[in-house]
């Protein structure tokens, strides 16, 4: 345990002066009492029992040998090595060792693509939930954002031949896709991305030609992570077929031929990021890349989409994760280190901004988690919960991935000077932060699909009345204040949806960012008000109602002339034991509602 569970004031000030403290050695999950009480509520005792273990001992490693690997590897990035001694095209990436200790740590021991696919998988008689599965995902991320593209990428693939494969190729593929033998694993990858443009995929020109029994795909693509992948599933144009997303079809392309030969493609050369540097991406050009179709040759493009909304929710999983080692890192520090004879944590400056990293990334870990449940519920049939999932994934990924920039760049100012130099973990986070909001779709793109699943599926009525009825559900008093004022602001956004709707041409897509962000909000303030109603029956603990009211001010009431924040001062008073998870007394809310109230008649 960190200084993170001490009280801070009883400790002599002295000895925190030139003290530089990480989270090295921490247990990421011991440490996470957030991520406890959430898997509390969604698991059930026996599967909780059961995962505290796995989730400890993953927690461990990620503060330990997971964070080590995961730094040495940022610093080594892979080499395309194009030719042999013989001048032999072999295009082979060669990884440094520890990213092939990171890939045994997440394919293989603790299985997380395996998990969701099968049962037995870590001794789990079922496949994983959903639920489970992400917070797996969120621990690794602490330590290893890089590798889990890739690793996102082989879970999606698997996902998607599951859906619309033949038998045949299920049966070739998805036991290697779903190892957790490292010897029998093959890993995918999806490559969409032409120089043309990642984002309007109808502009793609790669052409597929019938031959015999498969496809030869002839072209270039501009953006490929995981280039060496045993398998990659690939957009291209059947000859004849018409323009657009719509004349797409999607292609199995094996890396290896059946001789065991390399398939007719050319790693031309990788790519130089600024992050994920532990991973390869590179630009392929396909000279009759022998290529099998998958499921309906003239619905590749909507296929795709499938891989793509599963690796969506996994970014926006993954950010959380990141957020939360930021908050983590920051707090440790600022706990740990004094400046001008007081405590860094002590000055009301940092504790606004210590609080506002705890804020969202509590915030973000309760919605990527609820989001698993719908998922969940989603494959099971409900088509509530496939209404629901279809508009909470593009507003996840396009908020968190988006907000993680700024997030773990507050967390790297928190470290002041150190912060910025690459001993520290920040600007890996920084670095690897920032292409959560381009691949996979840009924000941009996510908040025309949040119009889209408005316009063209109609989920805006399933999506307001889930809120709705979740604050009918609110039992506690004070919870139904903070209620009332969310379903008063959750009407408006609702209207306001509705007026945008009614825009006609380009100009409507003016509104979409700030319609995403204000759903991601209100969707969001109504989970942290219903964890907050549970705390309190359960535990009489008006701790997550004080995180719900702030989230209210800080995102509905306290826009542009400040009245709520001018009058508060309870974060100062409720600082330590809000962050330790002490209890907060009613007083406390009724006093900041009071004031709230006040102000925002
Ligand atoms: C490290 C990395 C790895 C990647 N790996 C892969 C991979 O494995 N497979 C793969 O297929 N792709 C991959 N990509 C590509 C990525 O998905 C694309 O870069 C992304 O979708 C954006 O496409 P683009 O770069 O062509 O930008 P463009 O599509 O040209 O967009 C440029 C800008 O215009 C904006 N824009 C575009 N259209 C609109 C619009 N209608 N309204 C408003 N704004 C708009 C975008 O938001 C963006 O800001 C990777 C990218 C990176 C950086």
């Amino acid at each position: 345990m960190g200084v993170c569970s001490m009280s801070v004031a009883s400790l002599n000030k002295n000895e925190f002066v030139g003290k530089m403290p990480d989270t090295t050695g921490f247990n990421y999950f011991d440490e996470d009492q957030n991520l406890l009480f959430l898997m509390k509520r969604y698991l059930s005792n026996e599967d909780f029992n059961r995962a505290k273990p796995l989730l400890a001992e993953l927690g461990e490693l990620a503060g330990n040998q997971l964070d080590q690997l995961s730094r040495t590897a940022d610093k080594n990035s892979p080499k395309l090595h194009s030719y042999d001694a013989k001048g032999n095209r072999i295009d082979k990436i060669e990884f440094h060792p520890s990213y092939h200790e990171m890939e045994h740590l997440g394919y293989s021991k603790f299985s997380m693509v395996a998990m969701s696919h099968k049962s037995g998988v870590l001794g789990w008689p079922e496949e994983f939930p959903y639920v489970l599965k992400y917070a797996f995902w969120y621990l690794f991320a602490q330590a290893e954002f890089g590798l889990l593209c890739p690793m996102s990428m082989t879970d999606s693939a698997a996902r998607v031949l599951e859906k619309f494969a033949s038998e045949e190729m299920k049966q070739k593929y998805l036991p290697h896709l779903t190892s957790t033998d490292m010897d029998e694993l093959w890993t995918g990858a999806q490559f969409m991305t032409e120089k043309q443009g990642g984002s309007d995929v109808g502009a793609n020109t790669m052409k597929a030609e019938k031959v015999g029994d498969h496809w030869e795909l002839w072209g270039d693509k501009w953006f490929c992570s995981n280039p060496s992948a045993d398998i990659a599933l690939v957009l291209a144009r059947p000859e004849n077929s018409q323009a657009g997303t719509k004349g797409l079809g999607m292609f199995l392309v094996p890396r290896k031929l059946e001789d065991n030969t390399l398939n007719r493609y050319s790693i031309n050369r990788l790519k130089d990021k600024l992050g994920t540097l532990c991973m390869a991406s590179g630009e392929i050009s396909f000279e009759g890349a022998v290529a099998y179709e998958v499921g309906d040759i003239k619905n590749g493009f909507r296929q795709m989409m499938a891989m793509v909304n599963s690796s969506r929710l996994s970014n926006a999983v993954r950010s959380t994760g990141m957020i939360r080692r930021s908050y983590l890192e920051a707090l440790e520090y600022a706990r740990g280190r004094s400046s001008f004879g007081n405590n860094l944590s002590e000055f009301p400056l940092m504790r606004e901004t210590l609080f506002e990293l705890l804020l969202d990334s509590e915030t973000t870990t309760s919605i990527v988690l609820h989001t698993a449940e719908i998922y969940s519920e989603a494959d099971k049939g409900s088509e509530k919960d496939q209404a629901l999932l279809r508009i909470l994934t593009p507003l996840l990924k396009g908020y968190i991935c988006k907000r993680a920039r700024y997030l773990t760049a507050e967390a790297m100012e928190v470290r002041g000077g150190n912060g910025y130099i690459e001993d520290w973990v920040n600007p890996k986070l920084v670095r690897d932060a920032h292409v959560g909001s381009i691949w996979e779709g840009t924000t941009n793109i996510l908040a025309l699909d949040v119009l889209r699943s408005l316009t063209k599926d109609k989920v805006g009525d399933i999506f307001f009345n889930e809120i709705f009825v979740r604050l009918d559900r609110i039992k506690n008093p004070l919870s139904r204040r903070v209620g009332e004022q969310l379903r008063s602001i959750s009407g408006r956004i609702q209207e306001q949806t509705k007026r945008i709707l009614k825009i006609e041409g380009l100009e409507r897509e003016l509104h979409a960012k700030k319609l995403m962000n204000r759903m991601y909000h209100i969707y969001s303030a109504s989970l942290l008000l219903e964890e907050a109603d549970f705390e309190i029956t359960d535990q009489n603990n008006y701790r997550k109602l004080f995180l719900a009211t702030h989230y209210l001010c800080r995102y509905f009431l306290s826009n542009g002339f400040d009245d709520v924040y001018s009058v508060d001062k309870s974060l100062l008073d409720s600082f330590n034991k809000i962050v330790d998870w002490e209890p907060i007394s009613q007083d406390v809310v009724n006093t900041l509602l009071n004031e709230i109230e006040l102000v925002s008649i």
